[in-house]
């Protein structure tokens, strides 16, 4: 069994569900189908949403409105008899109709979930119509009867395990099996999610669930690039990377990757290859357990970054003062992502602003502090174990002309990240393309 996820994009029209649908039916061992929504939809669904929180049913219904139309075009496209077309019209005026119930009562996230879950769930009921229509073996599962998440908003993983292994039971030997990414239950059984762009994580806890050959995700890009190619010309893909190197990636800005998503896979070690639905004999790239020594694989940026410095004369470094600054963090369930220190200073940095300002009142006690907004991170990422001399050099040469606010290096064998200005970063993509990538 291979699990195969496919995103926005890849089912973004009638076309491209089609040519999904070719695809996966072409493969030799059966498949786990996890799909996103068409591109577009969940903004949509989120865009109602905030309507609605608006008390403003009106401009729900317009974007609704809309959509409907937008769909019901879908499936003329999508299907050619008459038959399927009707019950394909029927499932989405139902799923309409459901959307719609949210529009007149009160709205809280609850309601906001259930209305986002229903692009995922739309998706899937098209597929599995023309499978049906193409006469593939495929049946569709609900993800909501075995994705949970527990009260931390963890995966669920041993209720993942013998869910899915129950509803595979019941549905034993068929070649293909269509699933949602994204949507879940949460602890009290109420519809959830895996936040936006989470279609990747499901498809890598199915795939660990059920022991799967591979883990494939399926995208509108040749695998992972290295550099951001929404920023700087002239990427290319990367053909192989460490587990490791691909959750630094996907953690500091790579988006073809949900940031959670490897963790599963990895510990199953199950490896993930990252394709191209519009070019699908390109080779892509494979994700593994490999560490291939002596090359620098790749650079992503994290924006919105805060950087907070504590000044003290008096405290630093006295035994026990970083396990009190990193208690009060905790307290307020702020990840820090990088930090330096020295005899009169700590600099941190944070992505979750919600508790900032809690956060700095209660720093106050143990020193001066500094913030800085509108930062961003550099993640240079690929063999810096340190006994590799001159590694890091290349990456800091790079830097030569960036103002750079703190460096993090030795706290993993496979990276070395930059805390900059957001304003810097194309001008430090930029030059760490052609320093470290640049073709002799
Ligand atoms: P999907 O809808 O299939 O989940 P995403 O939009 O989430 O697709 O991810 C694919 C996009 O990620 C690409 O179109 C590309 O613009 C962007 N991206 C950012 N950094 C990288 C990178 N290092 N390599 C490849 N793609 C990247
Ligand atoms: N449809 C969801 C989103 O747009 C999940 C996903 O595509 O991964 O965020
Ligand atoms: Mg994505």
């Amino acid at each position: 069994m291979k699990v195969m996820k496919f995103g926005g994009t890849s089912v973004g029209s009638p076309e491209r569900m089609k040519s999904v649908a070719e695809l996966v039916a072409k493969s030799d061992e059966p498949v786990f189908l996890v799909l996103s929504a068409m591109s577009g939809t969940t903004n949509s669904l989120v865009e109602v949403g905030d309507y609605l929180y608006k008390k403003n049913p009106e401009g729900a219904n317009d974007i609704l409105k809309n959509l409907e139309k937008k769909y019901y075009g879908h499936i003329d496209e999508l299907l050619s008899t008459e038959e399927a077309r009707a019950d394909a019209k029927e499932f989405l005026k139902s799923e309409f109709k459901y959307i719609r119930s949210f529009t007149k009562d009160i709205f809280t996230s609850f309601e906001e979930k259930s209305i986002v879950a229903q692009g995922e769930v739309m998706s899937t009921g098209m597929m599995a119509a023309y499978m049906k229509e193409i006469k593939k073996d495929a049946v569709l599962l609900s993800a909501l009867d075995f994705m949970r998440i527990d009260k931390n908003g963890e995966p669920d993983m041993p209720y993942i395990r013998e869910k899915l292994a129950e509803v595979m039971k019941n549905n034993a030997g068929h070649h293909i099996y269509i699933t949602q990414g994204f949507i879940c239950r949460n602890s009290y059984g109420e519809i959830d999610n895996l936040q936006r762009g989470g279609s990747d994580y499901t498809a890598s806890l199915v795939g660990a669930a059920l022991e799967a050959s591979e883990i494939q995700i399926w995208t509108d890009i040749d695998g992972m690039h290295n550099n951001d190619p929404r920023v700087v010309e002239h990427t290319e893909p990367v053909r192989q990377l460490n587990f490791e190197e691909a959750a630094e990636l996907a953690y500091f800005g790579a988006k073809i990757l949900h940031p959670t998503c490897i963790q599963p896979a990895k510990f199953a070690g199950i490896p993930v290859r990252l394709k191209n639905t519009m070019e699908p004999d390109a080779p892509g790239t494979i994700i593994d357990n490999v560490m291939m020594r002596g090359t620098i694989k790749a650079v992503a940026a994290k924006d919105n970054i805060t950087a907070i410095k504590i000044r003290s004369s008096r405290m630093l470094l006295a035994t026990g003062f970083l396990r009190k600054v990193f208690e009060i963090f905790e307290s307020y369930q702020t990840p820090i992502d990088m930090i330096a220190t020295s005899e009169v200073g700590v600099s941190m940095s944070i992505d979750d602003t919600t508790h900032l300002s809690e956060i700095v009142d209660e720093l106050k006690k143990f020193g001066t502090i500094t913030v800085d907004k509108g930062m961003c991170i550099i993640c240079v990422v690929g063999d810096l174990d340190w006994s590799n001399v001159g590694f890091e050099t290349l990456a800091t040469d790079a830097m030569k002309d960036i103002p750079v606010c703190m460096i993090s290096y030795g706290g993993s064998d496979c990276n070395i990240s930059f805390l900059i200005k957001s304003v810097d970063k194309k001008r430090a993509l930029q030059s760490l393309s052609d320093t470290l990538f640049k073709k002799k």
